[in-house]
């Protein structure tokens, strides 16, 4: 135990991290609020807080269409954020970096756009048993309307992907593969590098859903190799409504827009329409524009916490030392122990229903997640309809954790 203290405090000041989130501060239910439910959504600094009501409060304006100094200075905010963005996961270029409103929007742009133009009766589309539902329905739309096939790499009892299964899947019809990058279920970091080199040499594509990764480990486009990475900004401390979709030039080019409206045109006469460039071209209509400008503020919080593989490290502690802890409750089974694995432990109780179990910890001022995530198949393929979900982020302590299980242990005592 005080090895992994001290093994927390040289990564991290979680207490001093924890003063930057105000809404940290308060009692939920008369208690202390612990808040696990950082895979749902993150907490937001008061910095990311701050530049949403700047940006009402001194230059809201429309961007790229106005001359005036407020429009300019609004463009010049939300380009600022791209360029951020460029950086923060080492794209090539600006142009491939699109704002959306979230992952969901990133992921059913692909399969919208890609799919209209690349997917024909009779090929195939291999997603896995672990994904979230925005990145299976995309695929099970566009699959319908094209008469593709829409197939899953199986999970294993640890979640694990059966690499195996997916070399066996993919075939020379296997136009895309849409893979999580991190389950949000399990908390399973997949071996995306490896299975984007085998989805390469069959000739597909890749998506990478991003949404649990971005907090959490590095991203590097270039050096996946990856075609497109969707994530969401409010899993990273950043304001909810925003989100990225990268994608490599030329296969941006050669897609159709997803919307068509303002902004993302050259020309338009009513016989015909020329598309902008790159980005806008995917960016119709006015977008969420305080929400992106703060989004940098997000970005310059995460890196002031330093080297990602720390931040991983810590929430890994705080992961290690729940397991142990849950492991000890009688009844208790944990569903996902991948060997990589982000700071997330989802587990069952025999004899306690897990709504019953959330609702119970509220009531201490516990925050977790329960039921299906939003990953049914998965959960189908566990033979179960849902779990407790306890998703741990930088500000989280030990001390929480501990407090967490002492509560979860009371509960089990008196009700199963
Ligand atoms: N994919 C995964 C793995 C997720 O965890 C989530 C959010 N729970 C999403 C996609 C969807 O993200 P959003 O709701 O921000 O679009």
């Amino acid at each position: 135990m005080s090895q992994l203290t001290e093994h927390i405090d040289s990564f991290l000041n979680a207490e001093k991290v924890r003063q930057l989130f105000p809404v940290l501060g308060q009692k939920v239910n008369g208690k202390e609020l612990i808040y696990f439910d950082n895979a749902a959504t993150t907490q937001k600094p008061q910095n990311v807080i701050d530049a949403i009501s700047d940006y009402y409060a001194q230059y809201n304006a429309n961007i790229h269409r106005g001359l005036h100094s407020l429009a300019e200075k609004a463009t010049a905010a939300y380009e600022n954020t791209r360029k951020t963005i460029r950086e923060f996961i080492q794209a090539n270029e600006v142009e491939e970096v699109i704002f959306t409103s979230g992952t969901t929007e990133s992921i059913n742009l692909v399969a919208s756009a890609f799919g209209r133009k690349f997917i024909n009766p009779g090929d195939e589309v291999i997603i896995s048993e672990l994904e979230h539902h925005s990145n299976i329905v995309p695929w099970q739309m566009i699959c319908e309307e094209k008469g593709a096939d829409l197939k899953a790499i199986p999970v294993d009892e640890k979640g694990d992907l059966d690499i195996h299964a997916f070399r066996n899947l993919l075939s020379e019809n296997t136009k895309i593969v849409a893979i999580n990058h991190v389950s949000n279920s399990l908390g399973t970091i997949n071996p995306v590098k490896n299975i984007i080199e085998i989805a390469h040499q069959a000739g597909a594509v890749v998506l990478l859903d991003g949404a649990q990764a971005s907090a959490h480990i590095d991203i590097d486009v270039k050096d996946l190799n990856c075609d497109f990475y969707a994530f969401s900004a409010h899993k990273l401390f950043g304001p909810t409504g925003v989100g990225v979709l990268y994608g490599k030039r030329d296969l941006l080019e050669s897609m159709s827009p997803y919307q068509g409206g303002g902004e993302m045109i050259k020309e338009v006469s009513l016989e015909k329409t020329t598309y902008a460039d790159l980005p806008y071209k995917f960016e119709a209509g006015t977008p969420n524009i305080a929400d992106v400008v703060a989004f940098d503020e997000a970005i310059r919080f995460v890196k002031s916490l330093g080297k990602k593989e720390n931040i991983l490290g810590y929430e890994r502690s705080l992961l290690d030392f729940a397991t142990e802890l849950l492991k000890q409750i009688p009844g208790l089974k944990i569903i996902g122990e991948a060997n990589e694995k982000i700071g997330v432990v989802s587990f069952i109780v025999e004899g306690l229903h897990h709504f019953d179990i959330g609702m119970m910890l509220d009531a201490k001022g516990i925050a977790v997640r329960t039921g299906h995530h939003c990953t049914q198949p998965l959960m189908q393929s566990f033979g179960i309809d849902g779990t407790v979900r306890a998703s741990f982020s930088i500000y989280n302590t030990l001390d929480e954790v501990s407090i967490f299980v002492e509560s979860l242990k009371e509960i089990v005592e008196k009700w199963r």
